[in-house]
């Protein structure tokens, strides 16, 4: 239905990634993962990086497809299917590429990102420190330079793939005590090897088998040459990351959800209550319905985010918003289907328990949705207040918009 929106390649590219998601992932493999069986899926992001279906909108040079966001959306839907953790595993390299592909030198190019979106190598991020995600800025690991080296110092937490990656992309404060926040931090490439050293592996509610740790980084030496874009200049990176985190965020969710009200549907046409198929009482079908309007409505405003950023503009607030609405959505209507299948859905004979328990990390992570909302309202008020549109006064359309005393604003 959403394929108005797409160009032929980039349906193409979809299909070749739902046939991916039908026949390449094991049921064993989710299975395995939910048990906590597995410590990360590093065979699965082999076989998607050879594929092609890693970073696709980044330059063929590198191994990119050179696709559009919108495409990217679409794929990264389909991978929903699979869940938070297989999604997230296939999201990251779009998200740590986003860095090493506007601001990393062409050595960094060659020797990260194109193993990265290979599937060769498995790169995670740390932002997030123990004292805090949503304080991005107040981060407290240091980069303290020494020669040809950084020493980096600190904690990183709930870091997806802490048990599996090869390299760290890592945030760390390399100005002076006193230096505004955002002109203080820096990001670099930390090899595994290098000593980064995994403390706790969390349990989690859902989103197993993805490895989230801690890492602990203590006087680790990582070269110069490892620093990505400029000294200084991570407040730039970060905020261009934060387009994948929170659209791939948005688009998973949609794909999931869009799975549990397939379930859904097909279950209401076949269950039996006093006597009917349960999709007749409108109770069933009109929650269905709901959740098909809900969800539309979110991937409508994730492809409008997408192509505002395809088109060079600023997306920070569509970008934003498409995170919290598609996230929500996809919560309440996993939380529909749940309900349409009644007991039964409360059980694992179907997956919509798992995908409850996944789902329920999107509103949290890739910064949760109150920050969406404290950009969302903070973006739209520049952009009005800011305006010097010619439109209509339409205050003073009011029956007594001339009972100029009465508006009292202090
Ligand atoms: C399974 C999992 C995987 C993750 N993966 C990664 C990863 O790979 N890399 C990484 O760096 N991070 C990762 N995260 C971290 C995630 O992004 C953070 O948990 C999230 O940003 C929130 O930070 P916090 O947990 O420290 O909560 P806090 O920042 O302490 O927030 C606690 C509560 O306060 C609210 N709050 C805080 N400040 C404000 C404010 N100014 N206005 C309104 N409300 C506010 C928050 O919305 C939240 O409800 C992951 C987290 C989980 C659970």
């Amino acid at each position: 239905m959403f394929d108005v929106l797409l160009t032929d390649p980039e349906k193409a590219l979809r299909d070749e990634a739902r046939a991916f998601v039908r026949d390449a992932v094991s049921p064993a493999l989710l299975k395995a993962m939910d048990a906590g069986e597995v410590e990360y899926p590093r065979d699965a992001v082999r076989a998607m990086g050879k594929a092609g279906l890693l970073g696709v909108r980044f330059a063929p040079d590198h191994g990119g497809r050179g696709a559009s966001w919108a495409a990217e959306l679409a794929v990264v839907e389909e991978f929903g299917a699979l869940g938070t953790a297989l999604g997230c595993a296939q999201a990251m390299p779009s998200i740590v590429g986003e860095a090493l592909s506007r601001f990393g030198t062409d050595d960094q190019k060659r020797r990260y990102l194109a193993p990265i979106l290979a599937g060769e190598l498995v790169a995670a991020e740390g932002l997030t420190e123990p004292r805090g995600g949503s304080d991005f800025f107040g981060a407290t690991t240091t980069a303290r330079q020494d020669g040809s080296h950084f020493v980096l110092t600190g904690q990183k937490r709930f870091v997806v793939g802490a048990a599996g990656a090869d390299v760290f992309l890592i945030y760390a404060r390399t100005g002076a005590p006193d230096a505004p926040p955002h002109k203080s931090i820096s990001a670099f490439l930390v090899d595994r090897s290098l000593g980064v050293d995994v403390k706790h592996l969390y349990g989690l509610l859902g989103t197993r088998g993805g490895g989230t740790g801690r890492i602990h980084l203590r006087d680790v030496r990582v070269p110069a040459e490892n620093l990505v874009g400029k000294l200084h200049g991570g407040t730039e990176i970060f905020n261009r990351m934060m387009v994948p985190e929170r659209l791939t965020s948005a688009a998973g969710a949609i794909g999931m959800a869009r799975c549990s009200l397939e379930i859904a549907t097909r279950y209401a046409q076949k269950r039996k209550a006093f006597g009917r198929p349960i999709r007749d009482y409108q109770a069933v079908s009109f929650r269905i319905a709901e959740s098909v309007a809900r969800l539309d409505a979110a991937r409508a405003l994730a492809f409008v985010a997408g192509r505002t950023v395809d088109a060079g503009l600023d997306g920070r607030r569509l970008v934003s918003e498409a995170k919290k609405v598609a996230t929500e959505a996809g919560w309440a209507t996993v939380n529909d289907a749940m309900q349409v299948l009644g007991g039964i859905g409360y059980t694992s004979v179907f997956p919509i328990e798992r995908m409850l328990r996944d789902l329920r990390l999107t509103m949290i992570w890739t910064g949760t949705n109150e920050v969406m909302n404290l950009l969302t309202y903070h973006e739209y008020a520049k952009e009005l207040l800011g305006s010097k549109a010619a439109v209509r006064d339409v205050e003073s359309d009011a029956g007594d918009a001339d009972a100029i005393e009465e508006k009292v604003y202090e």
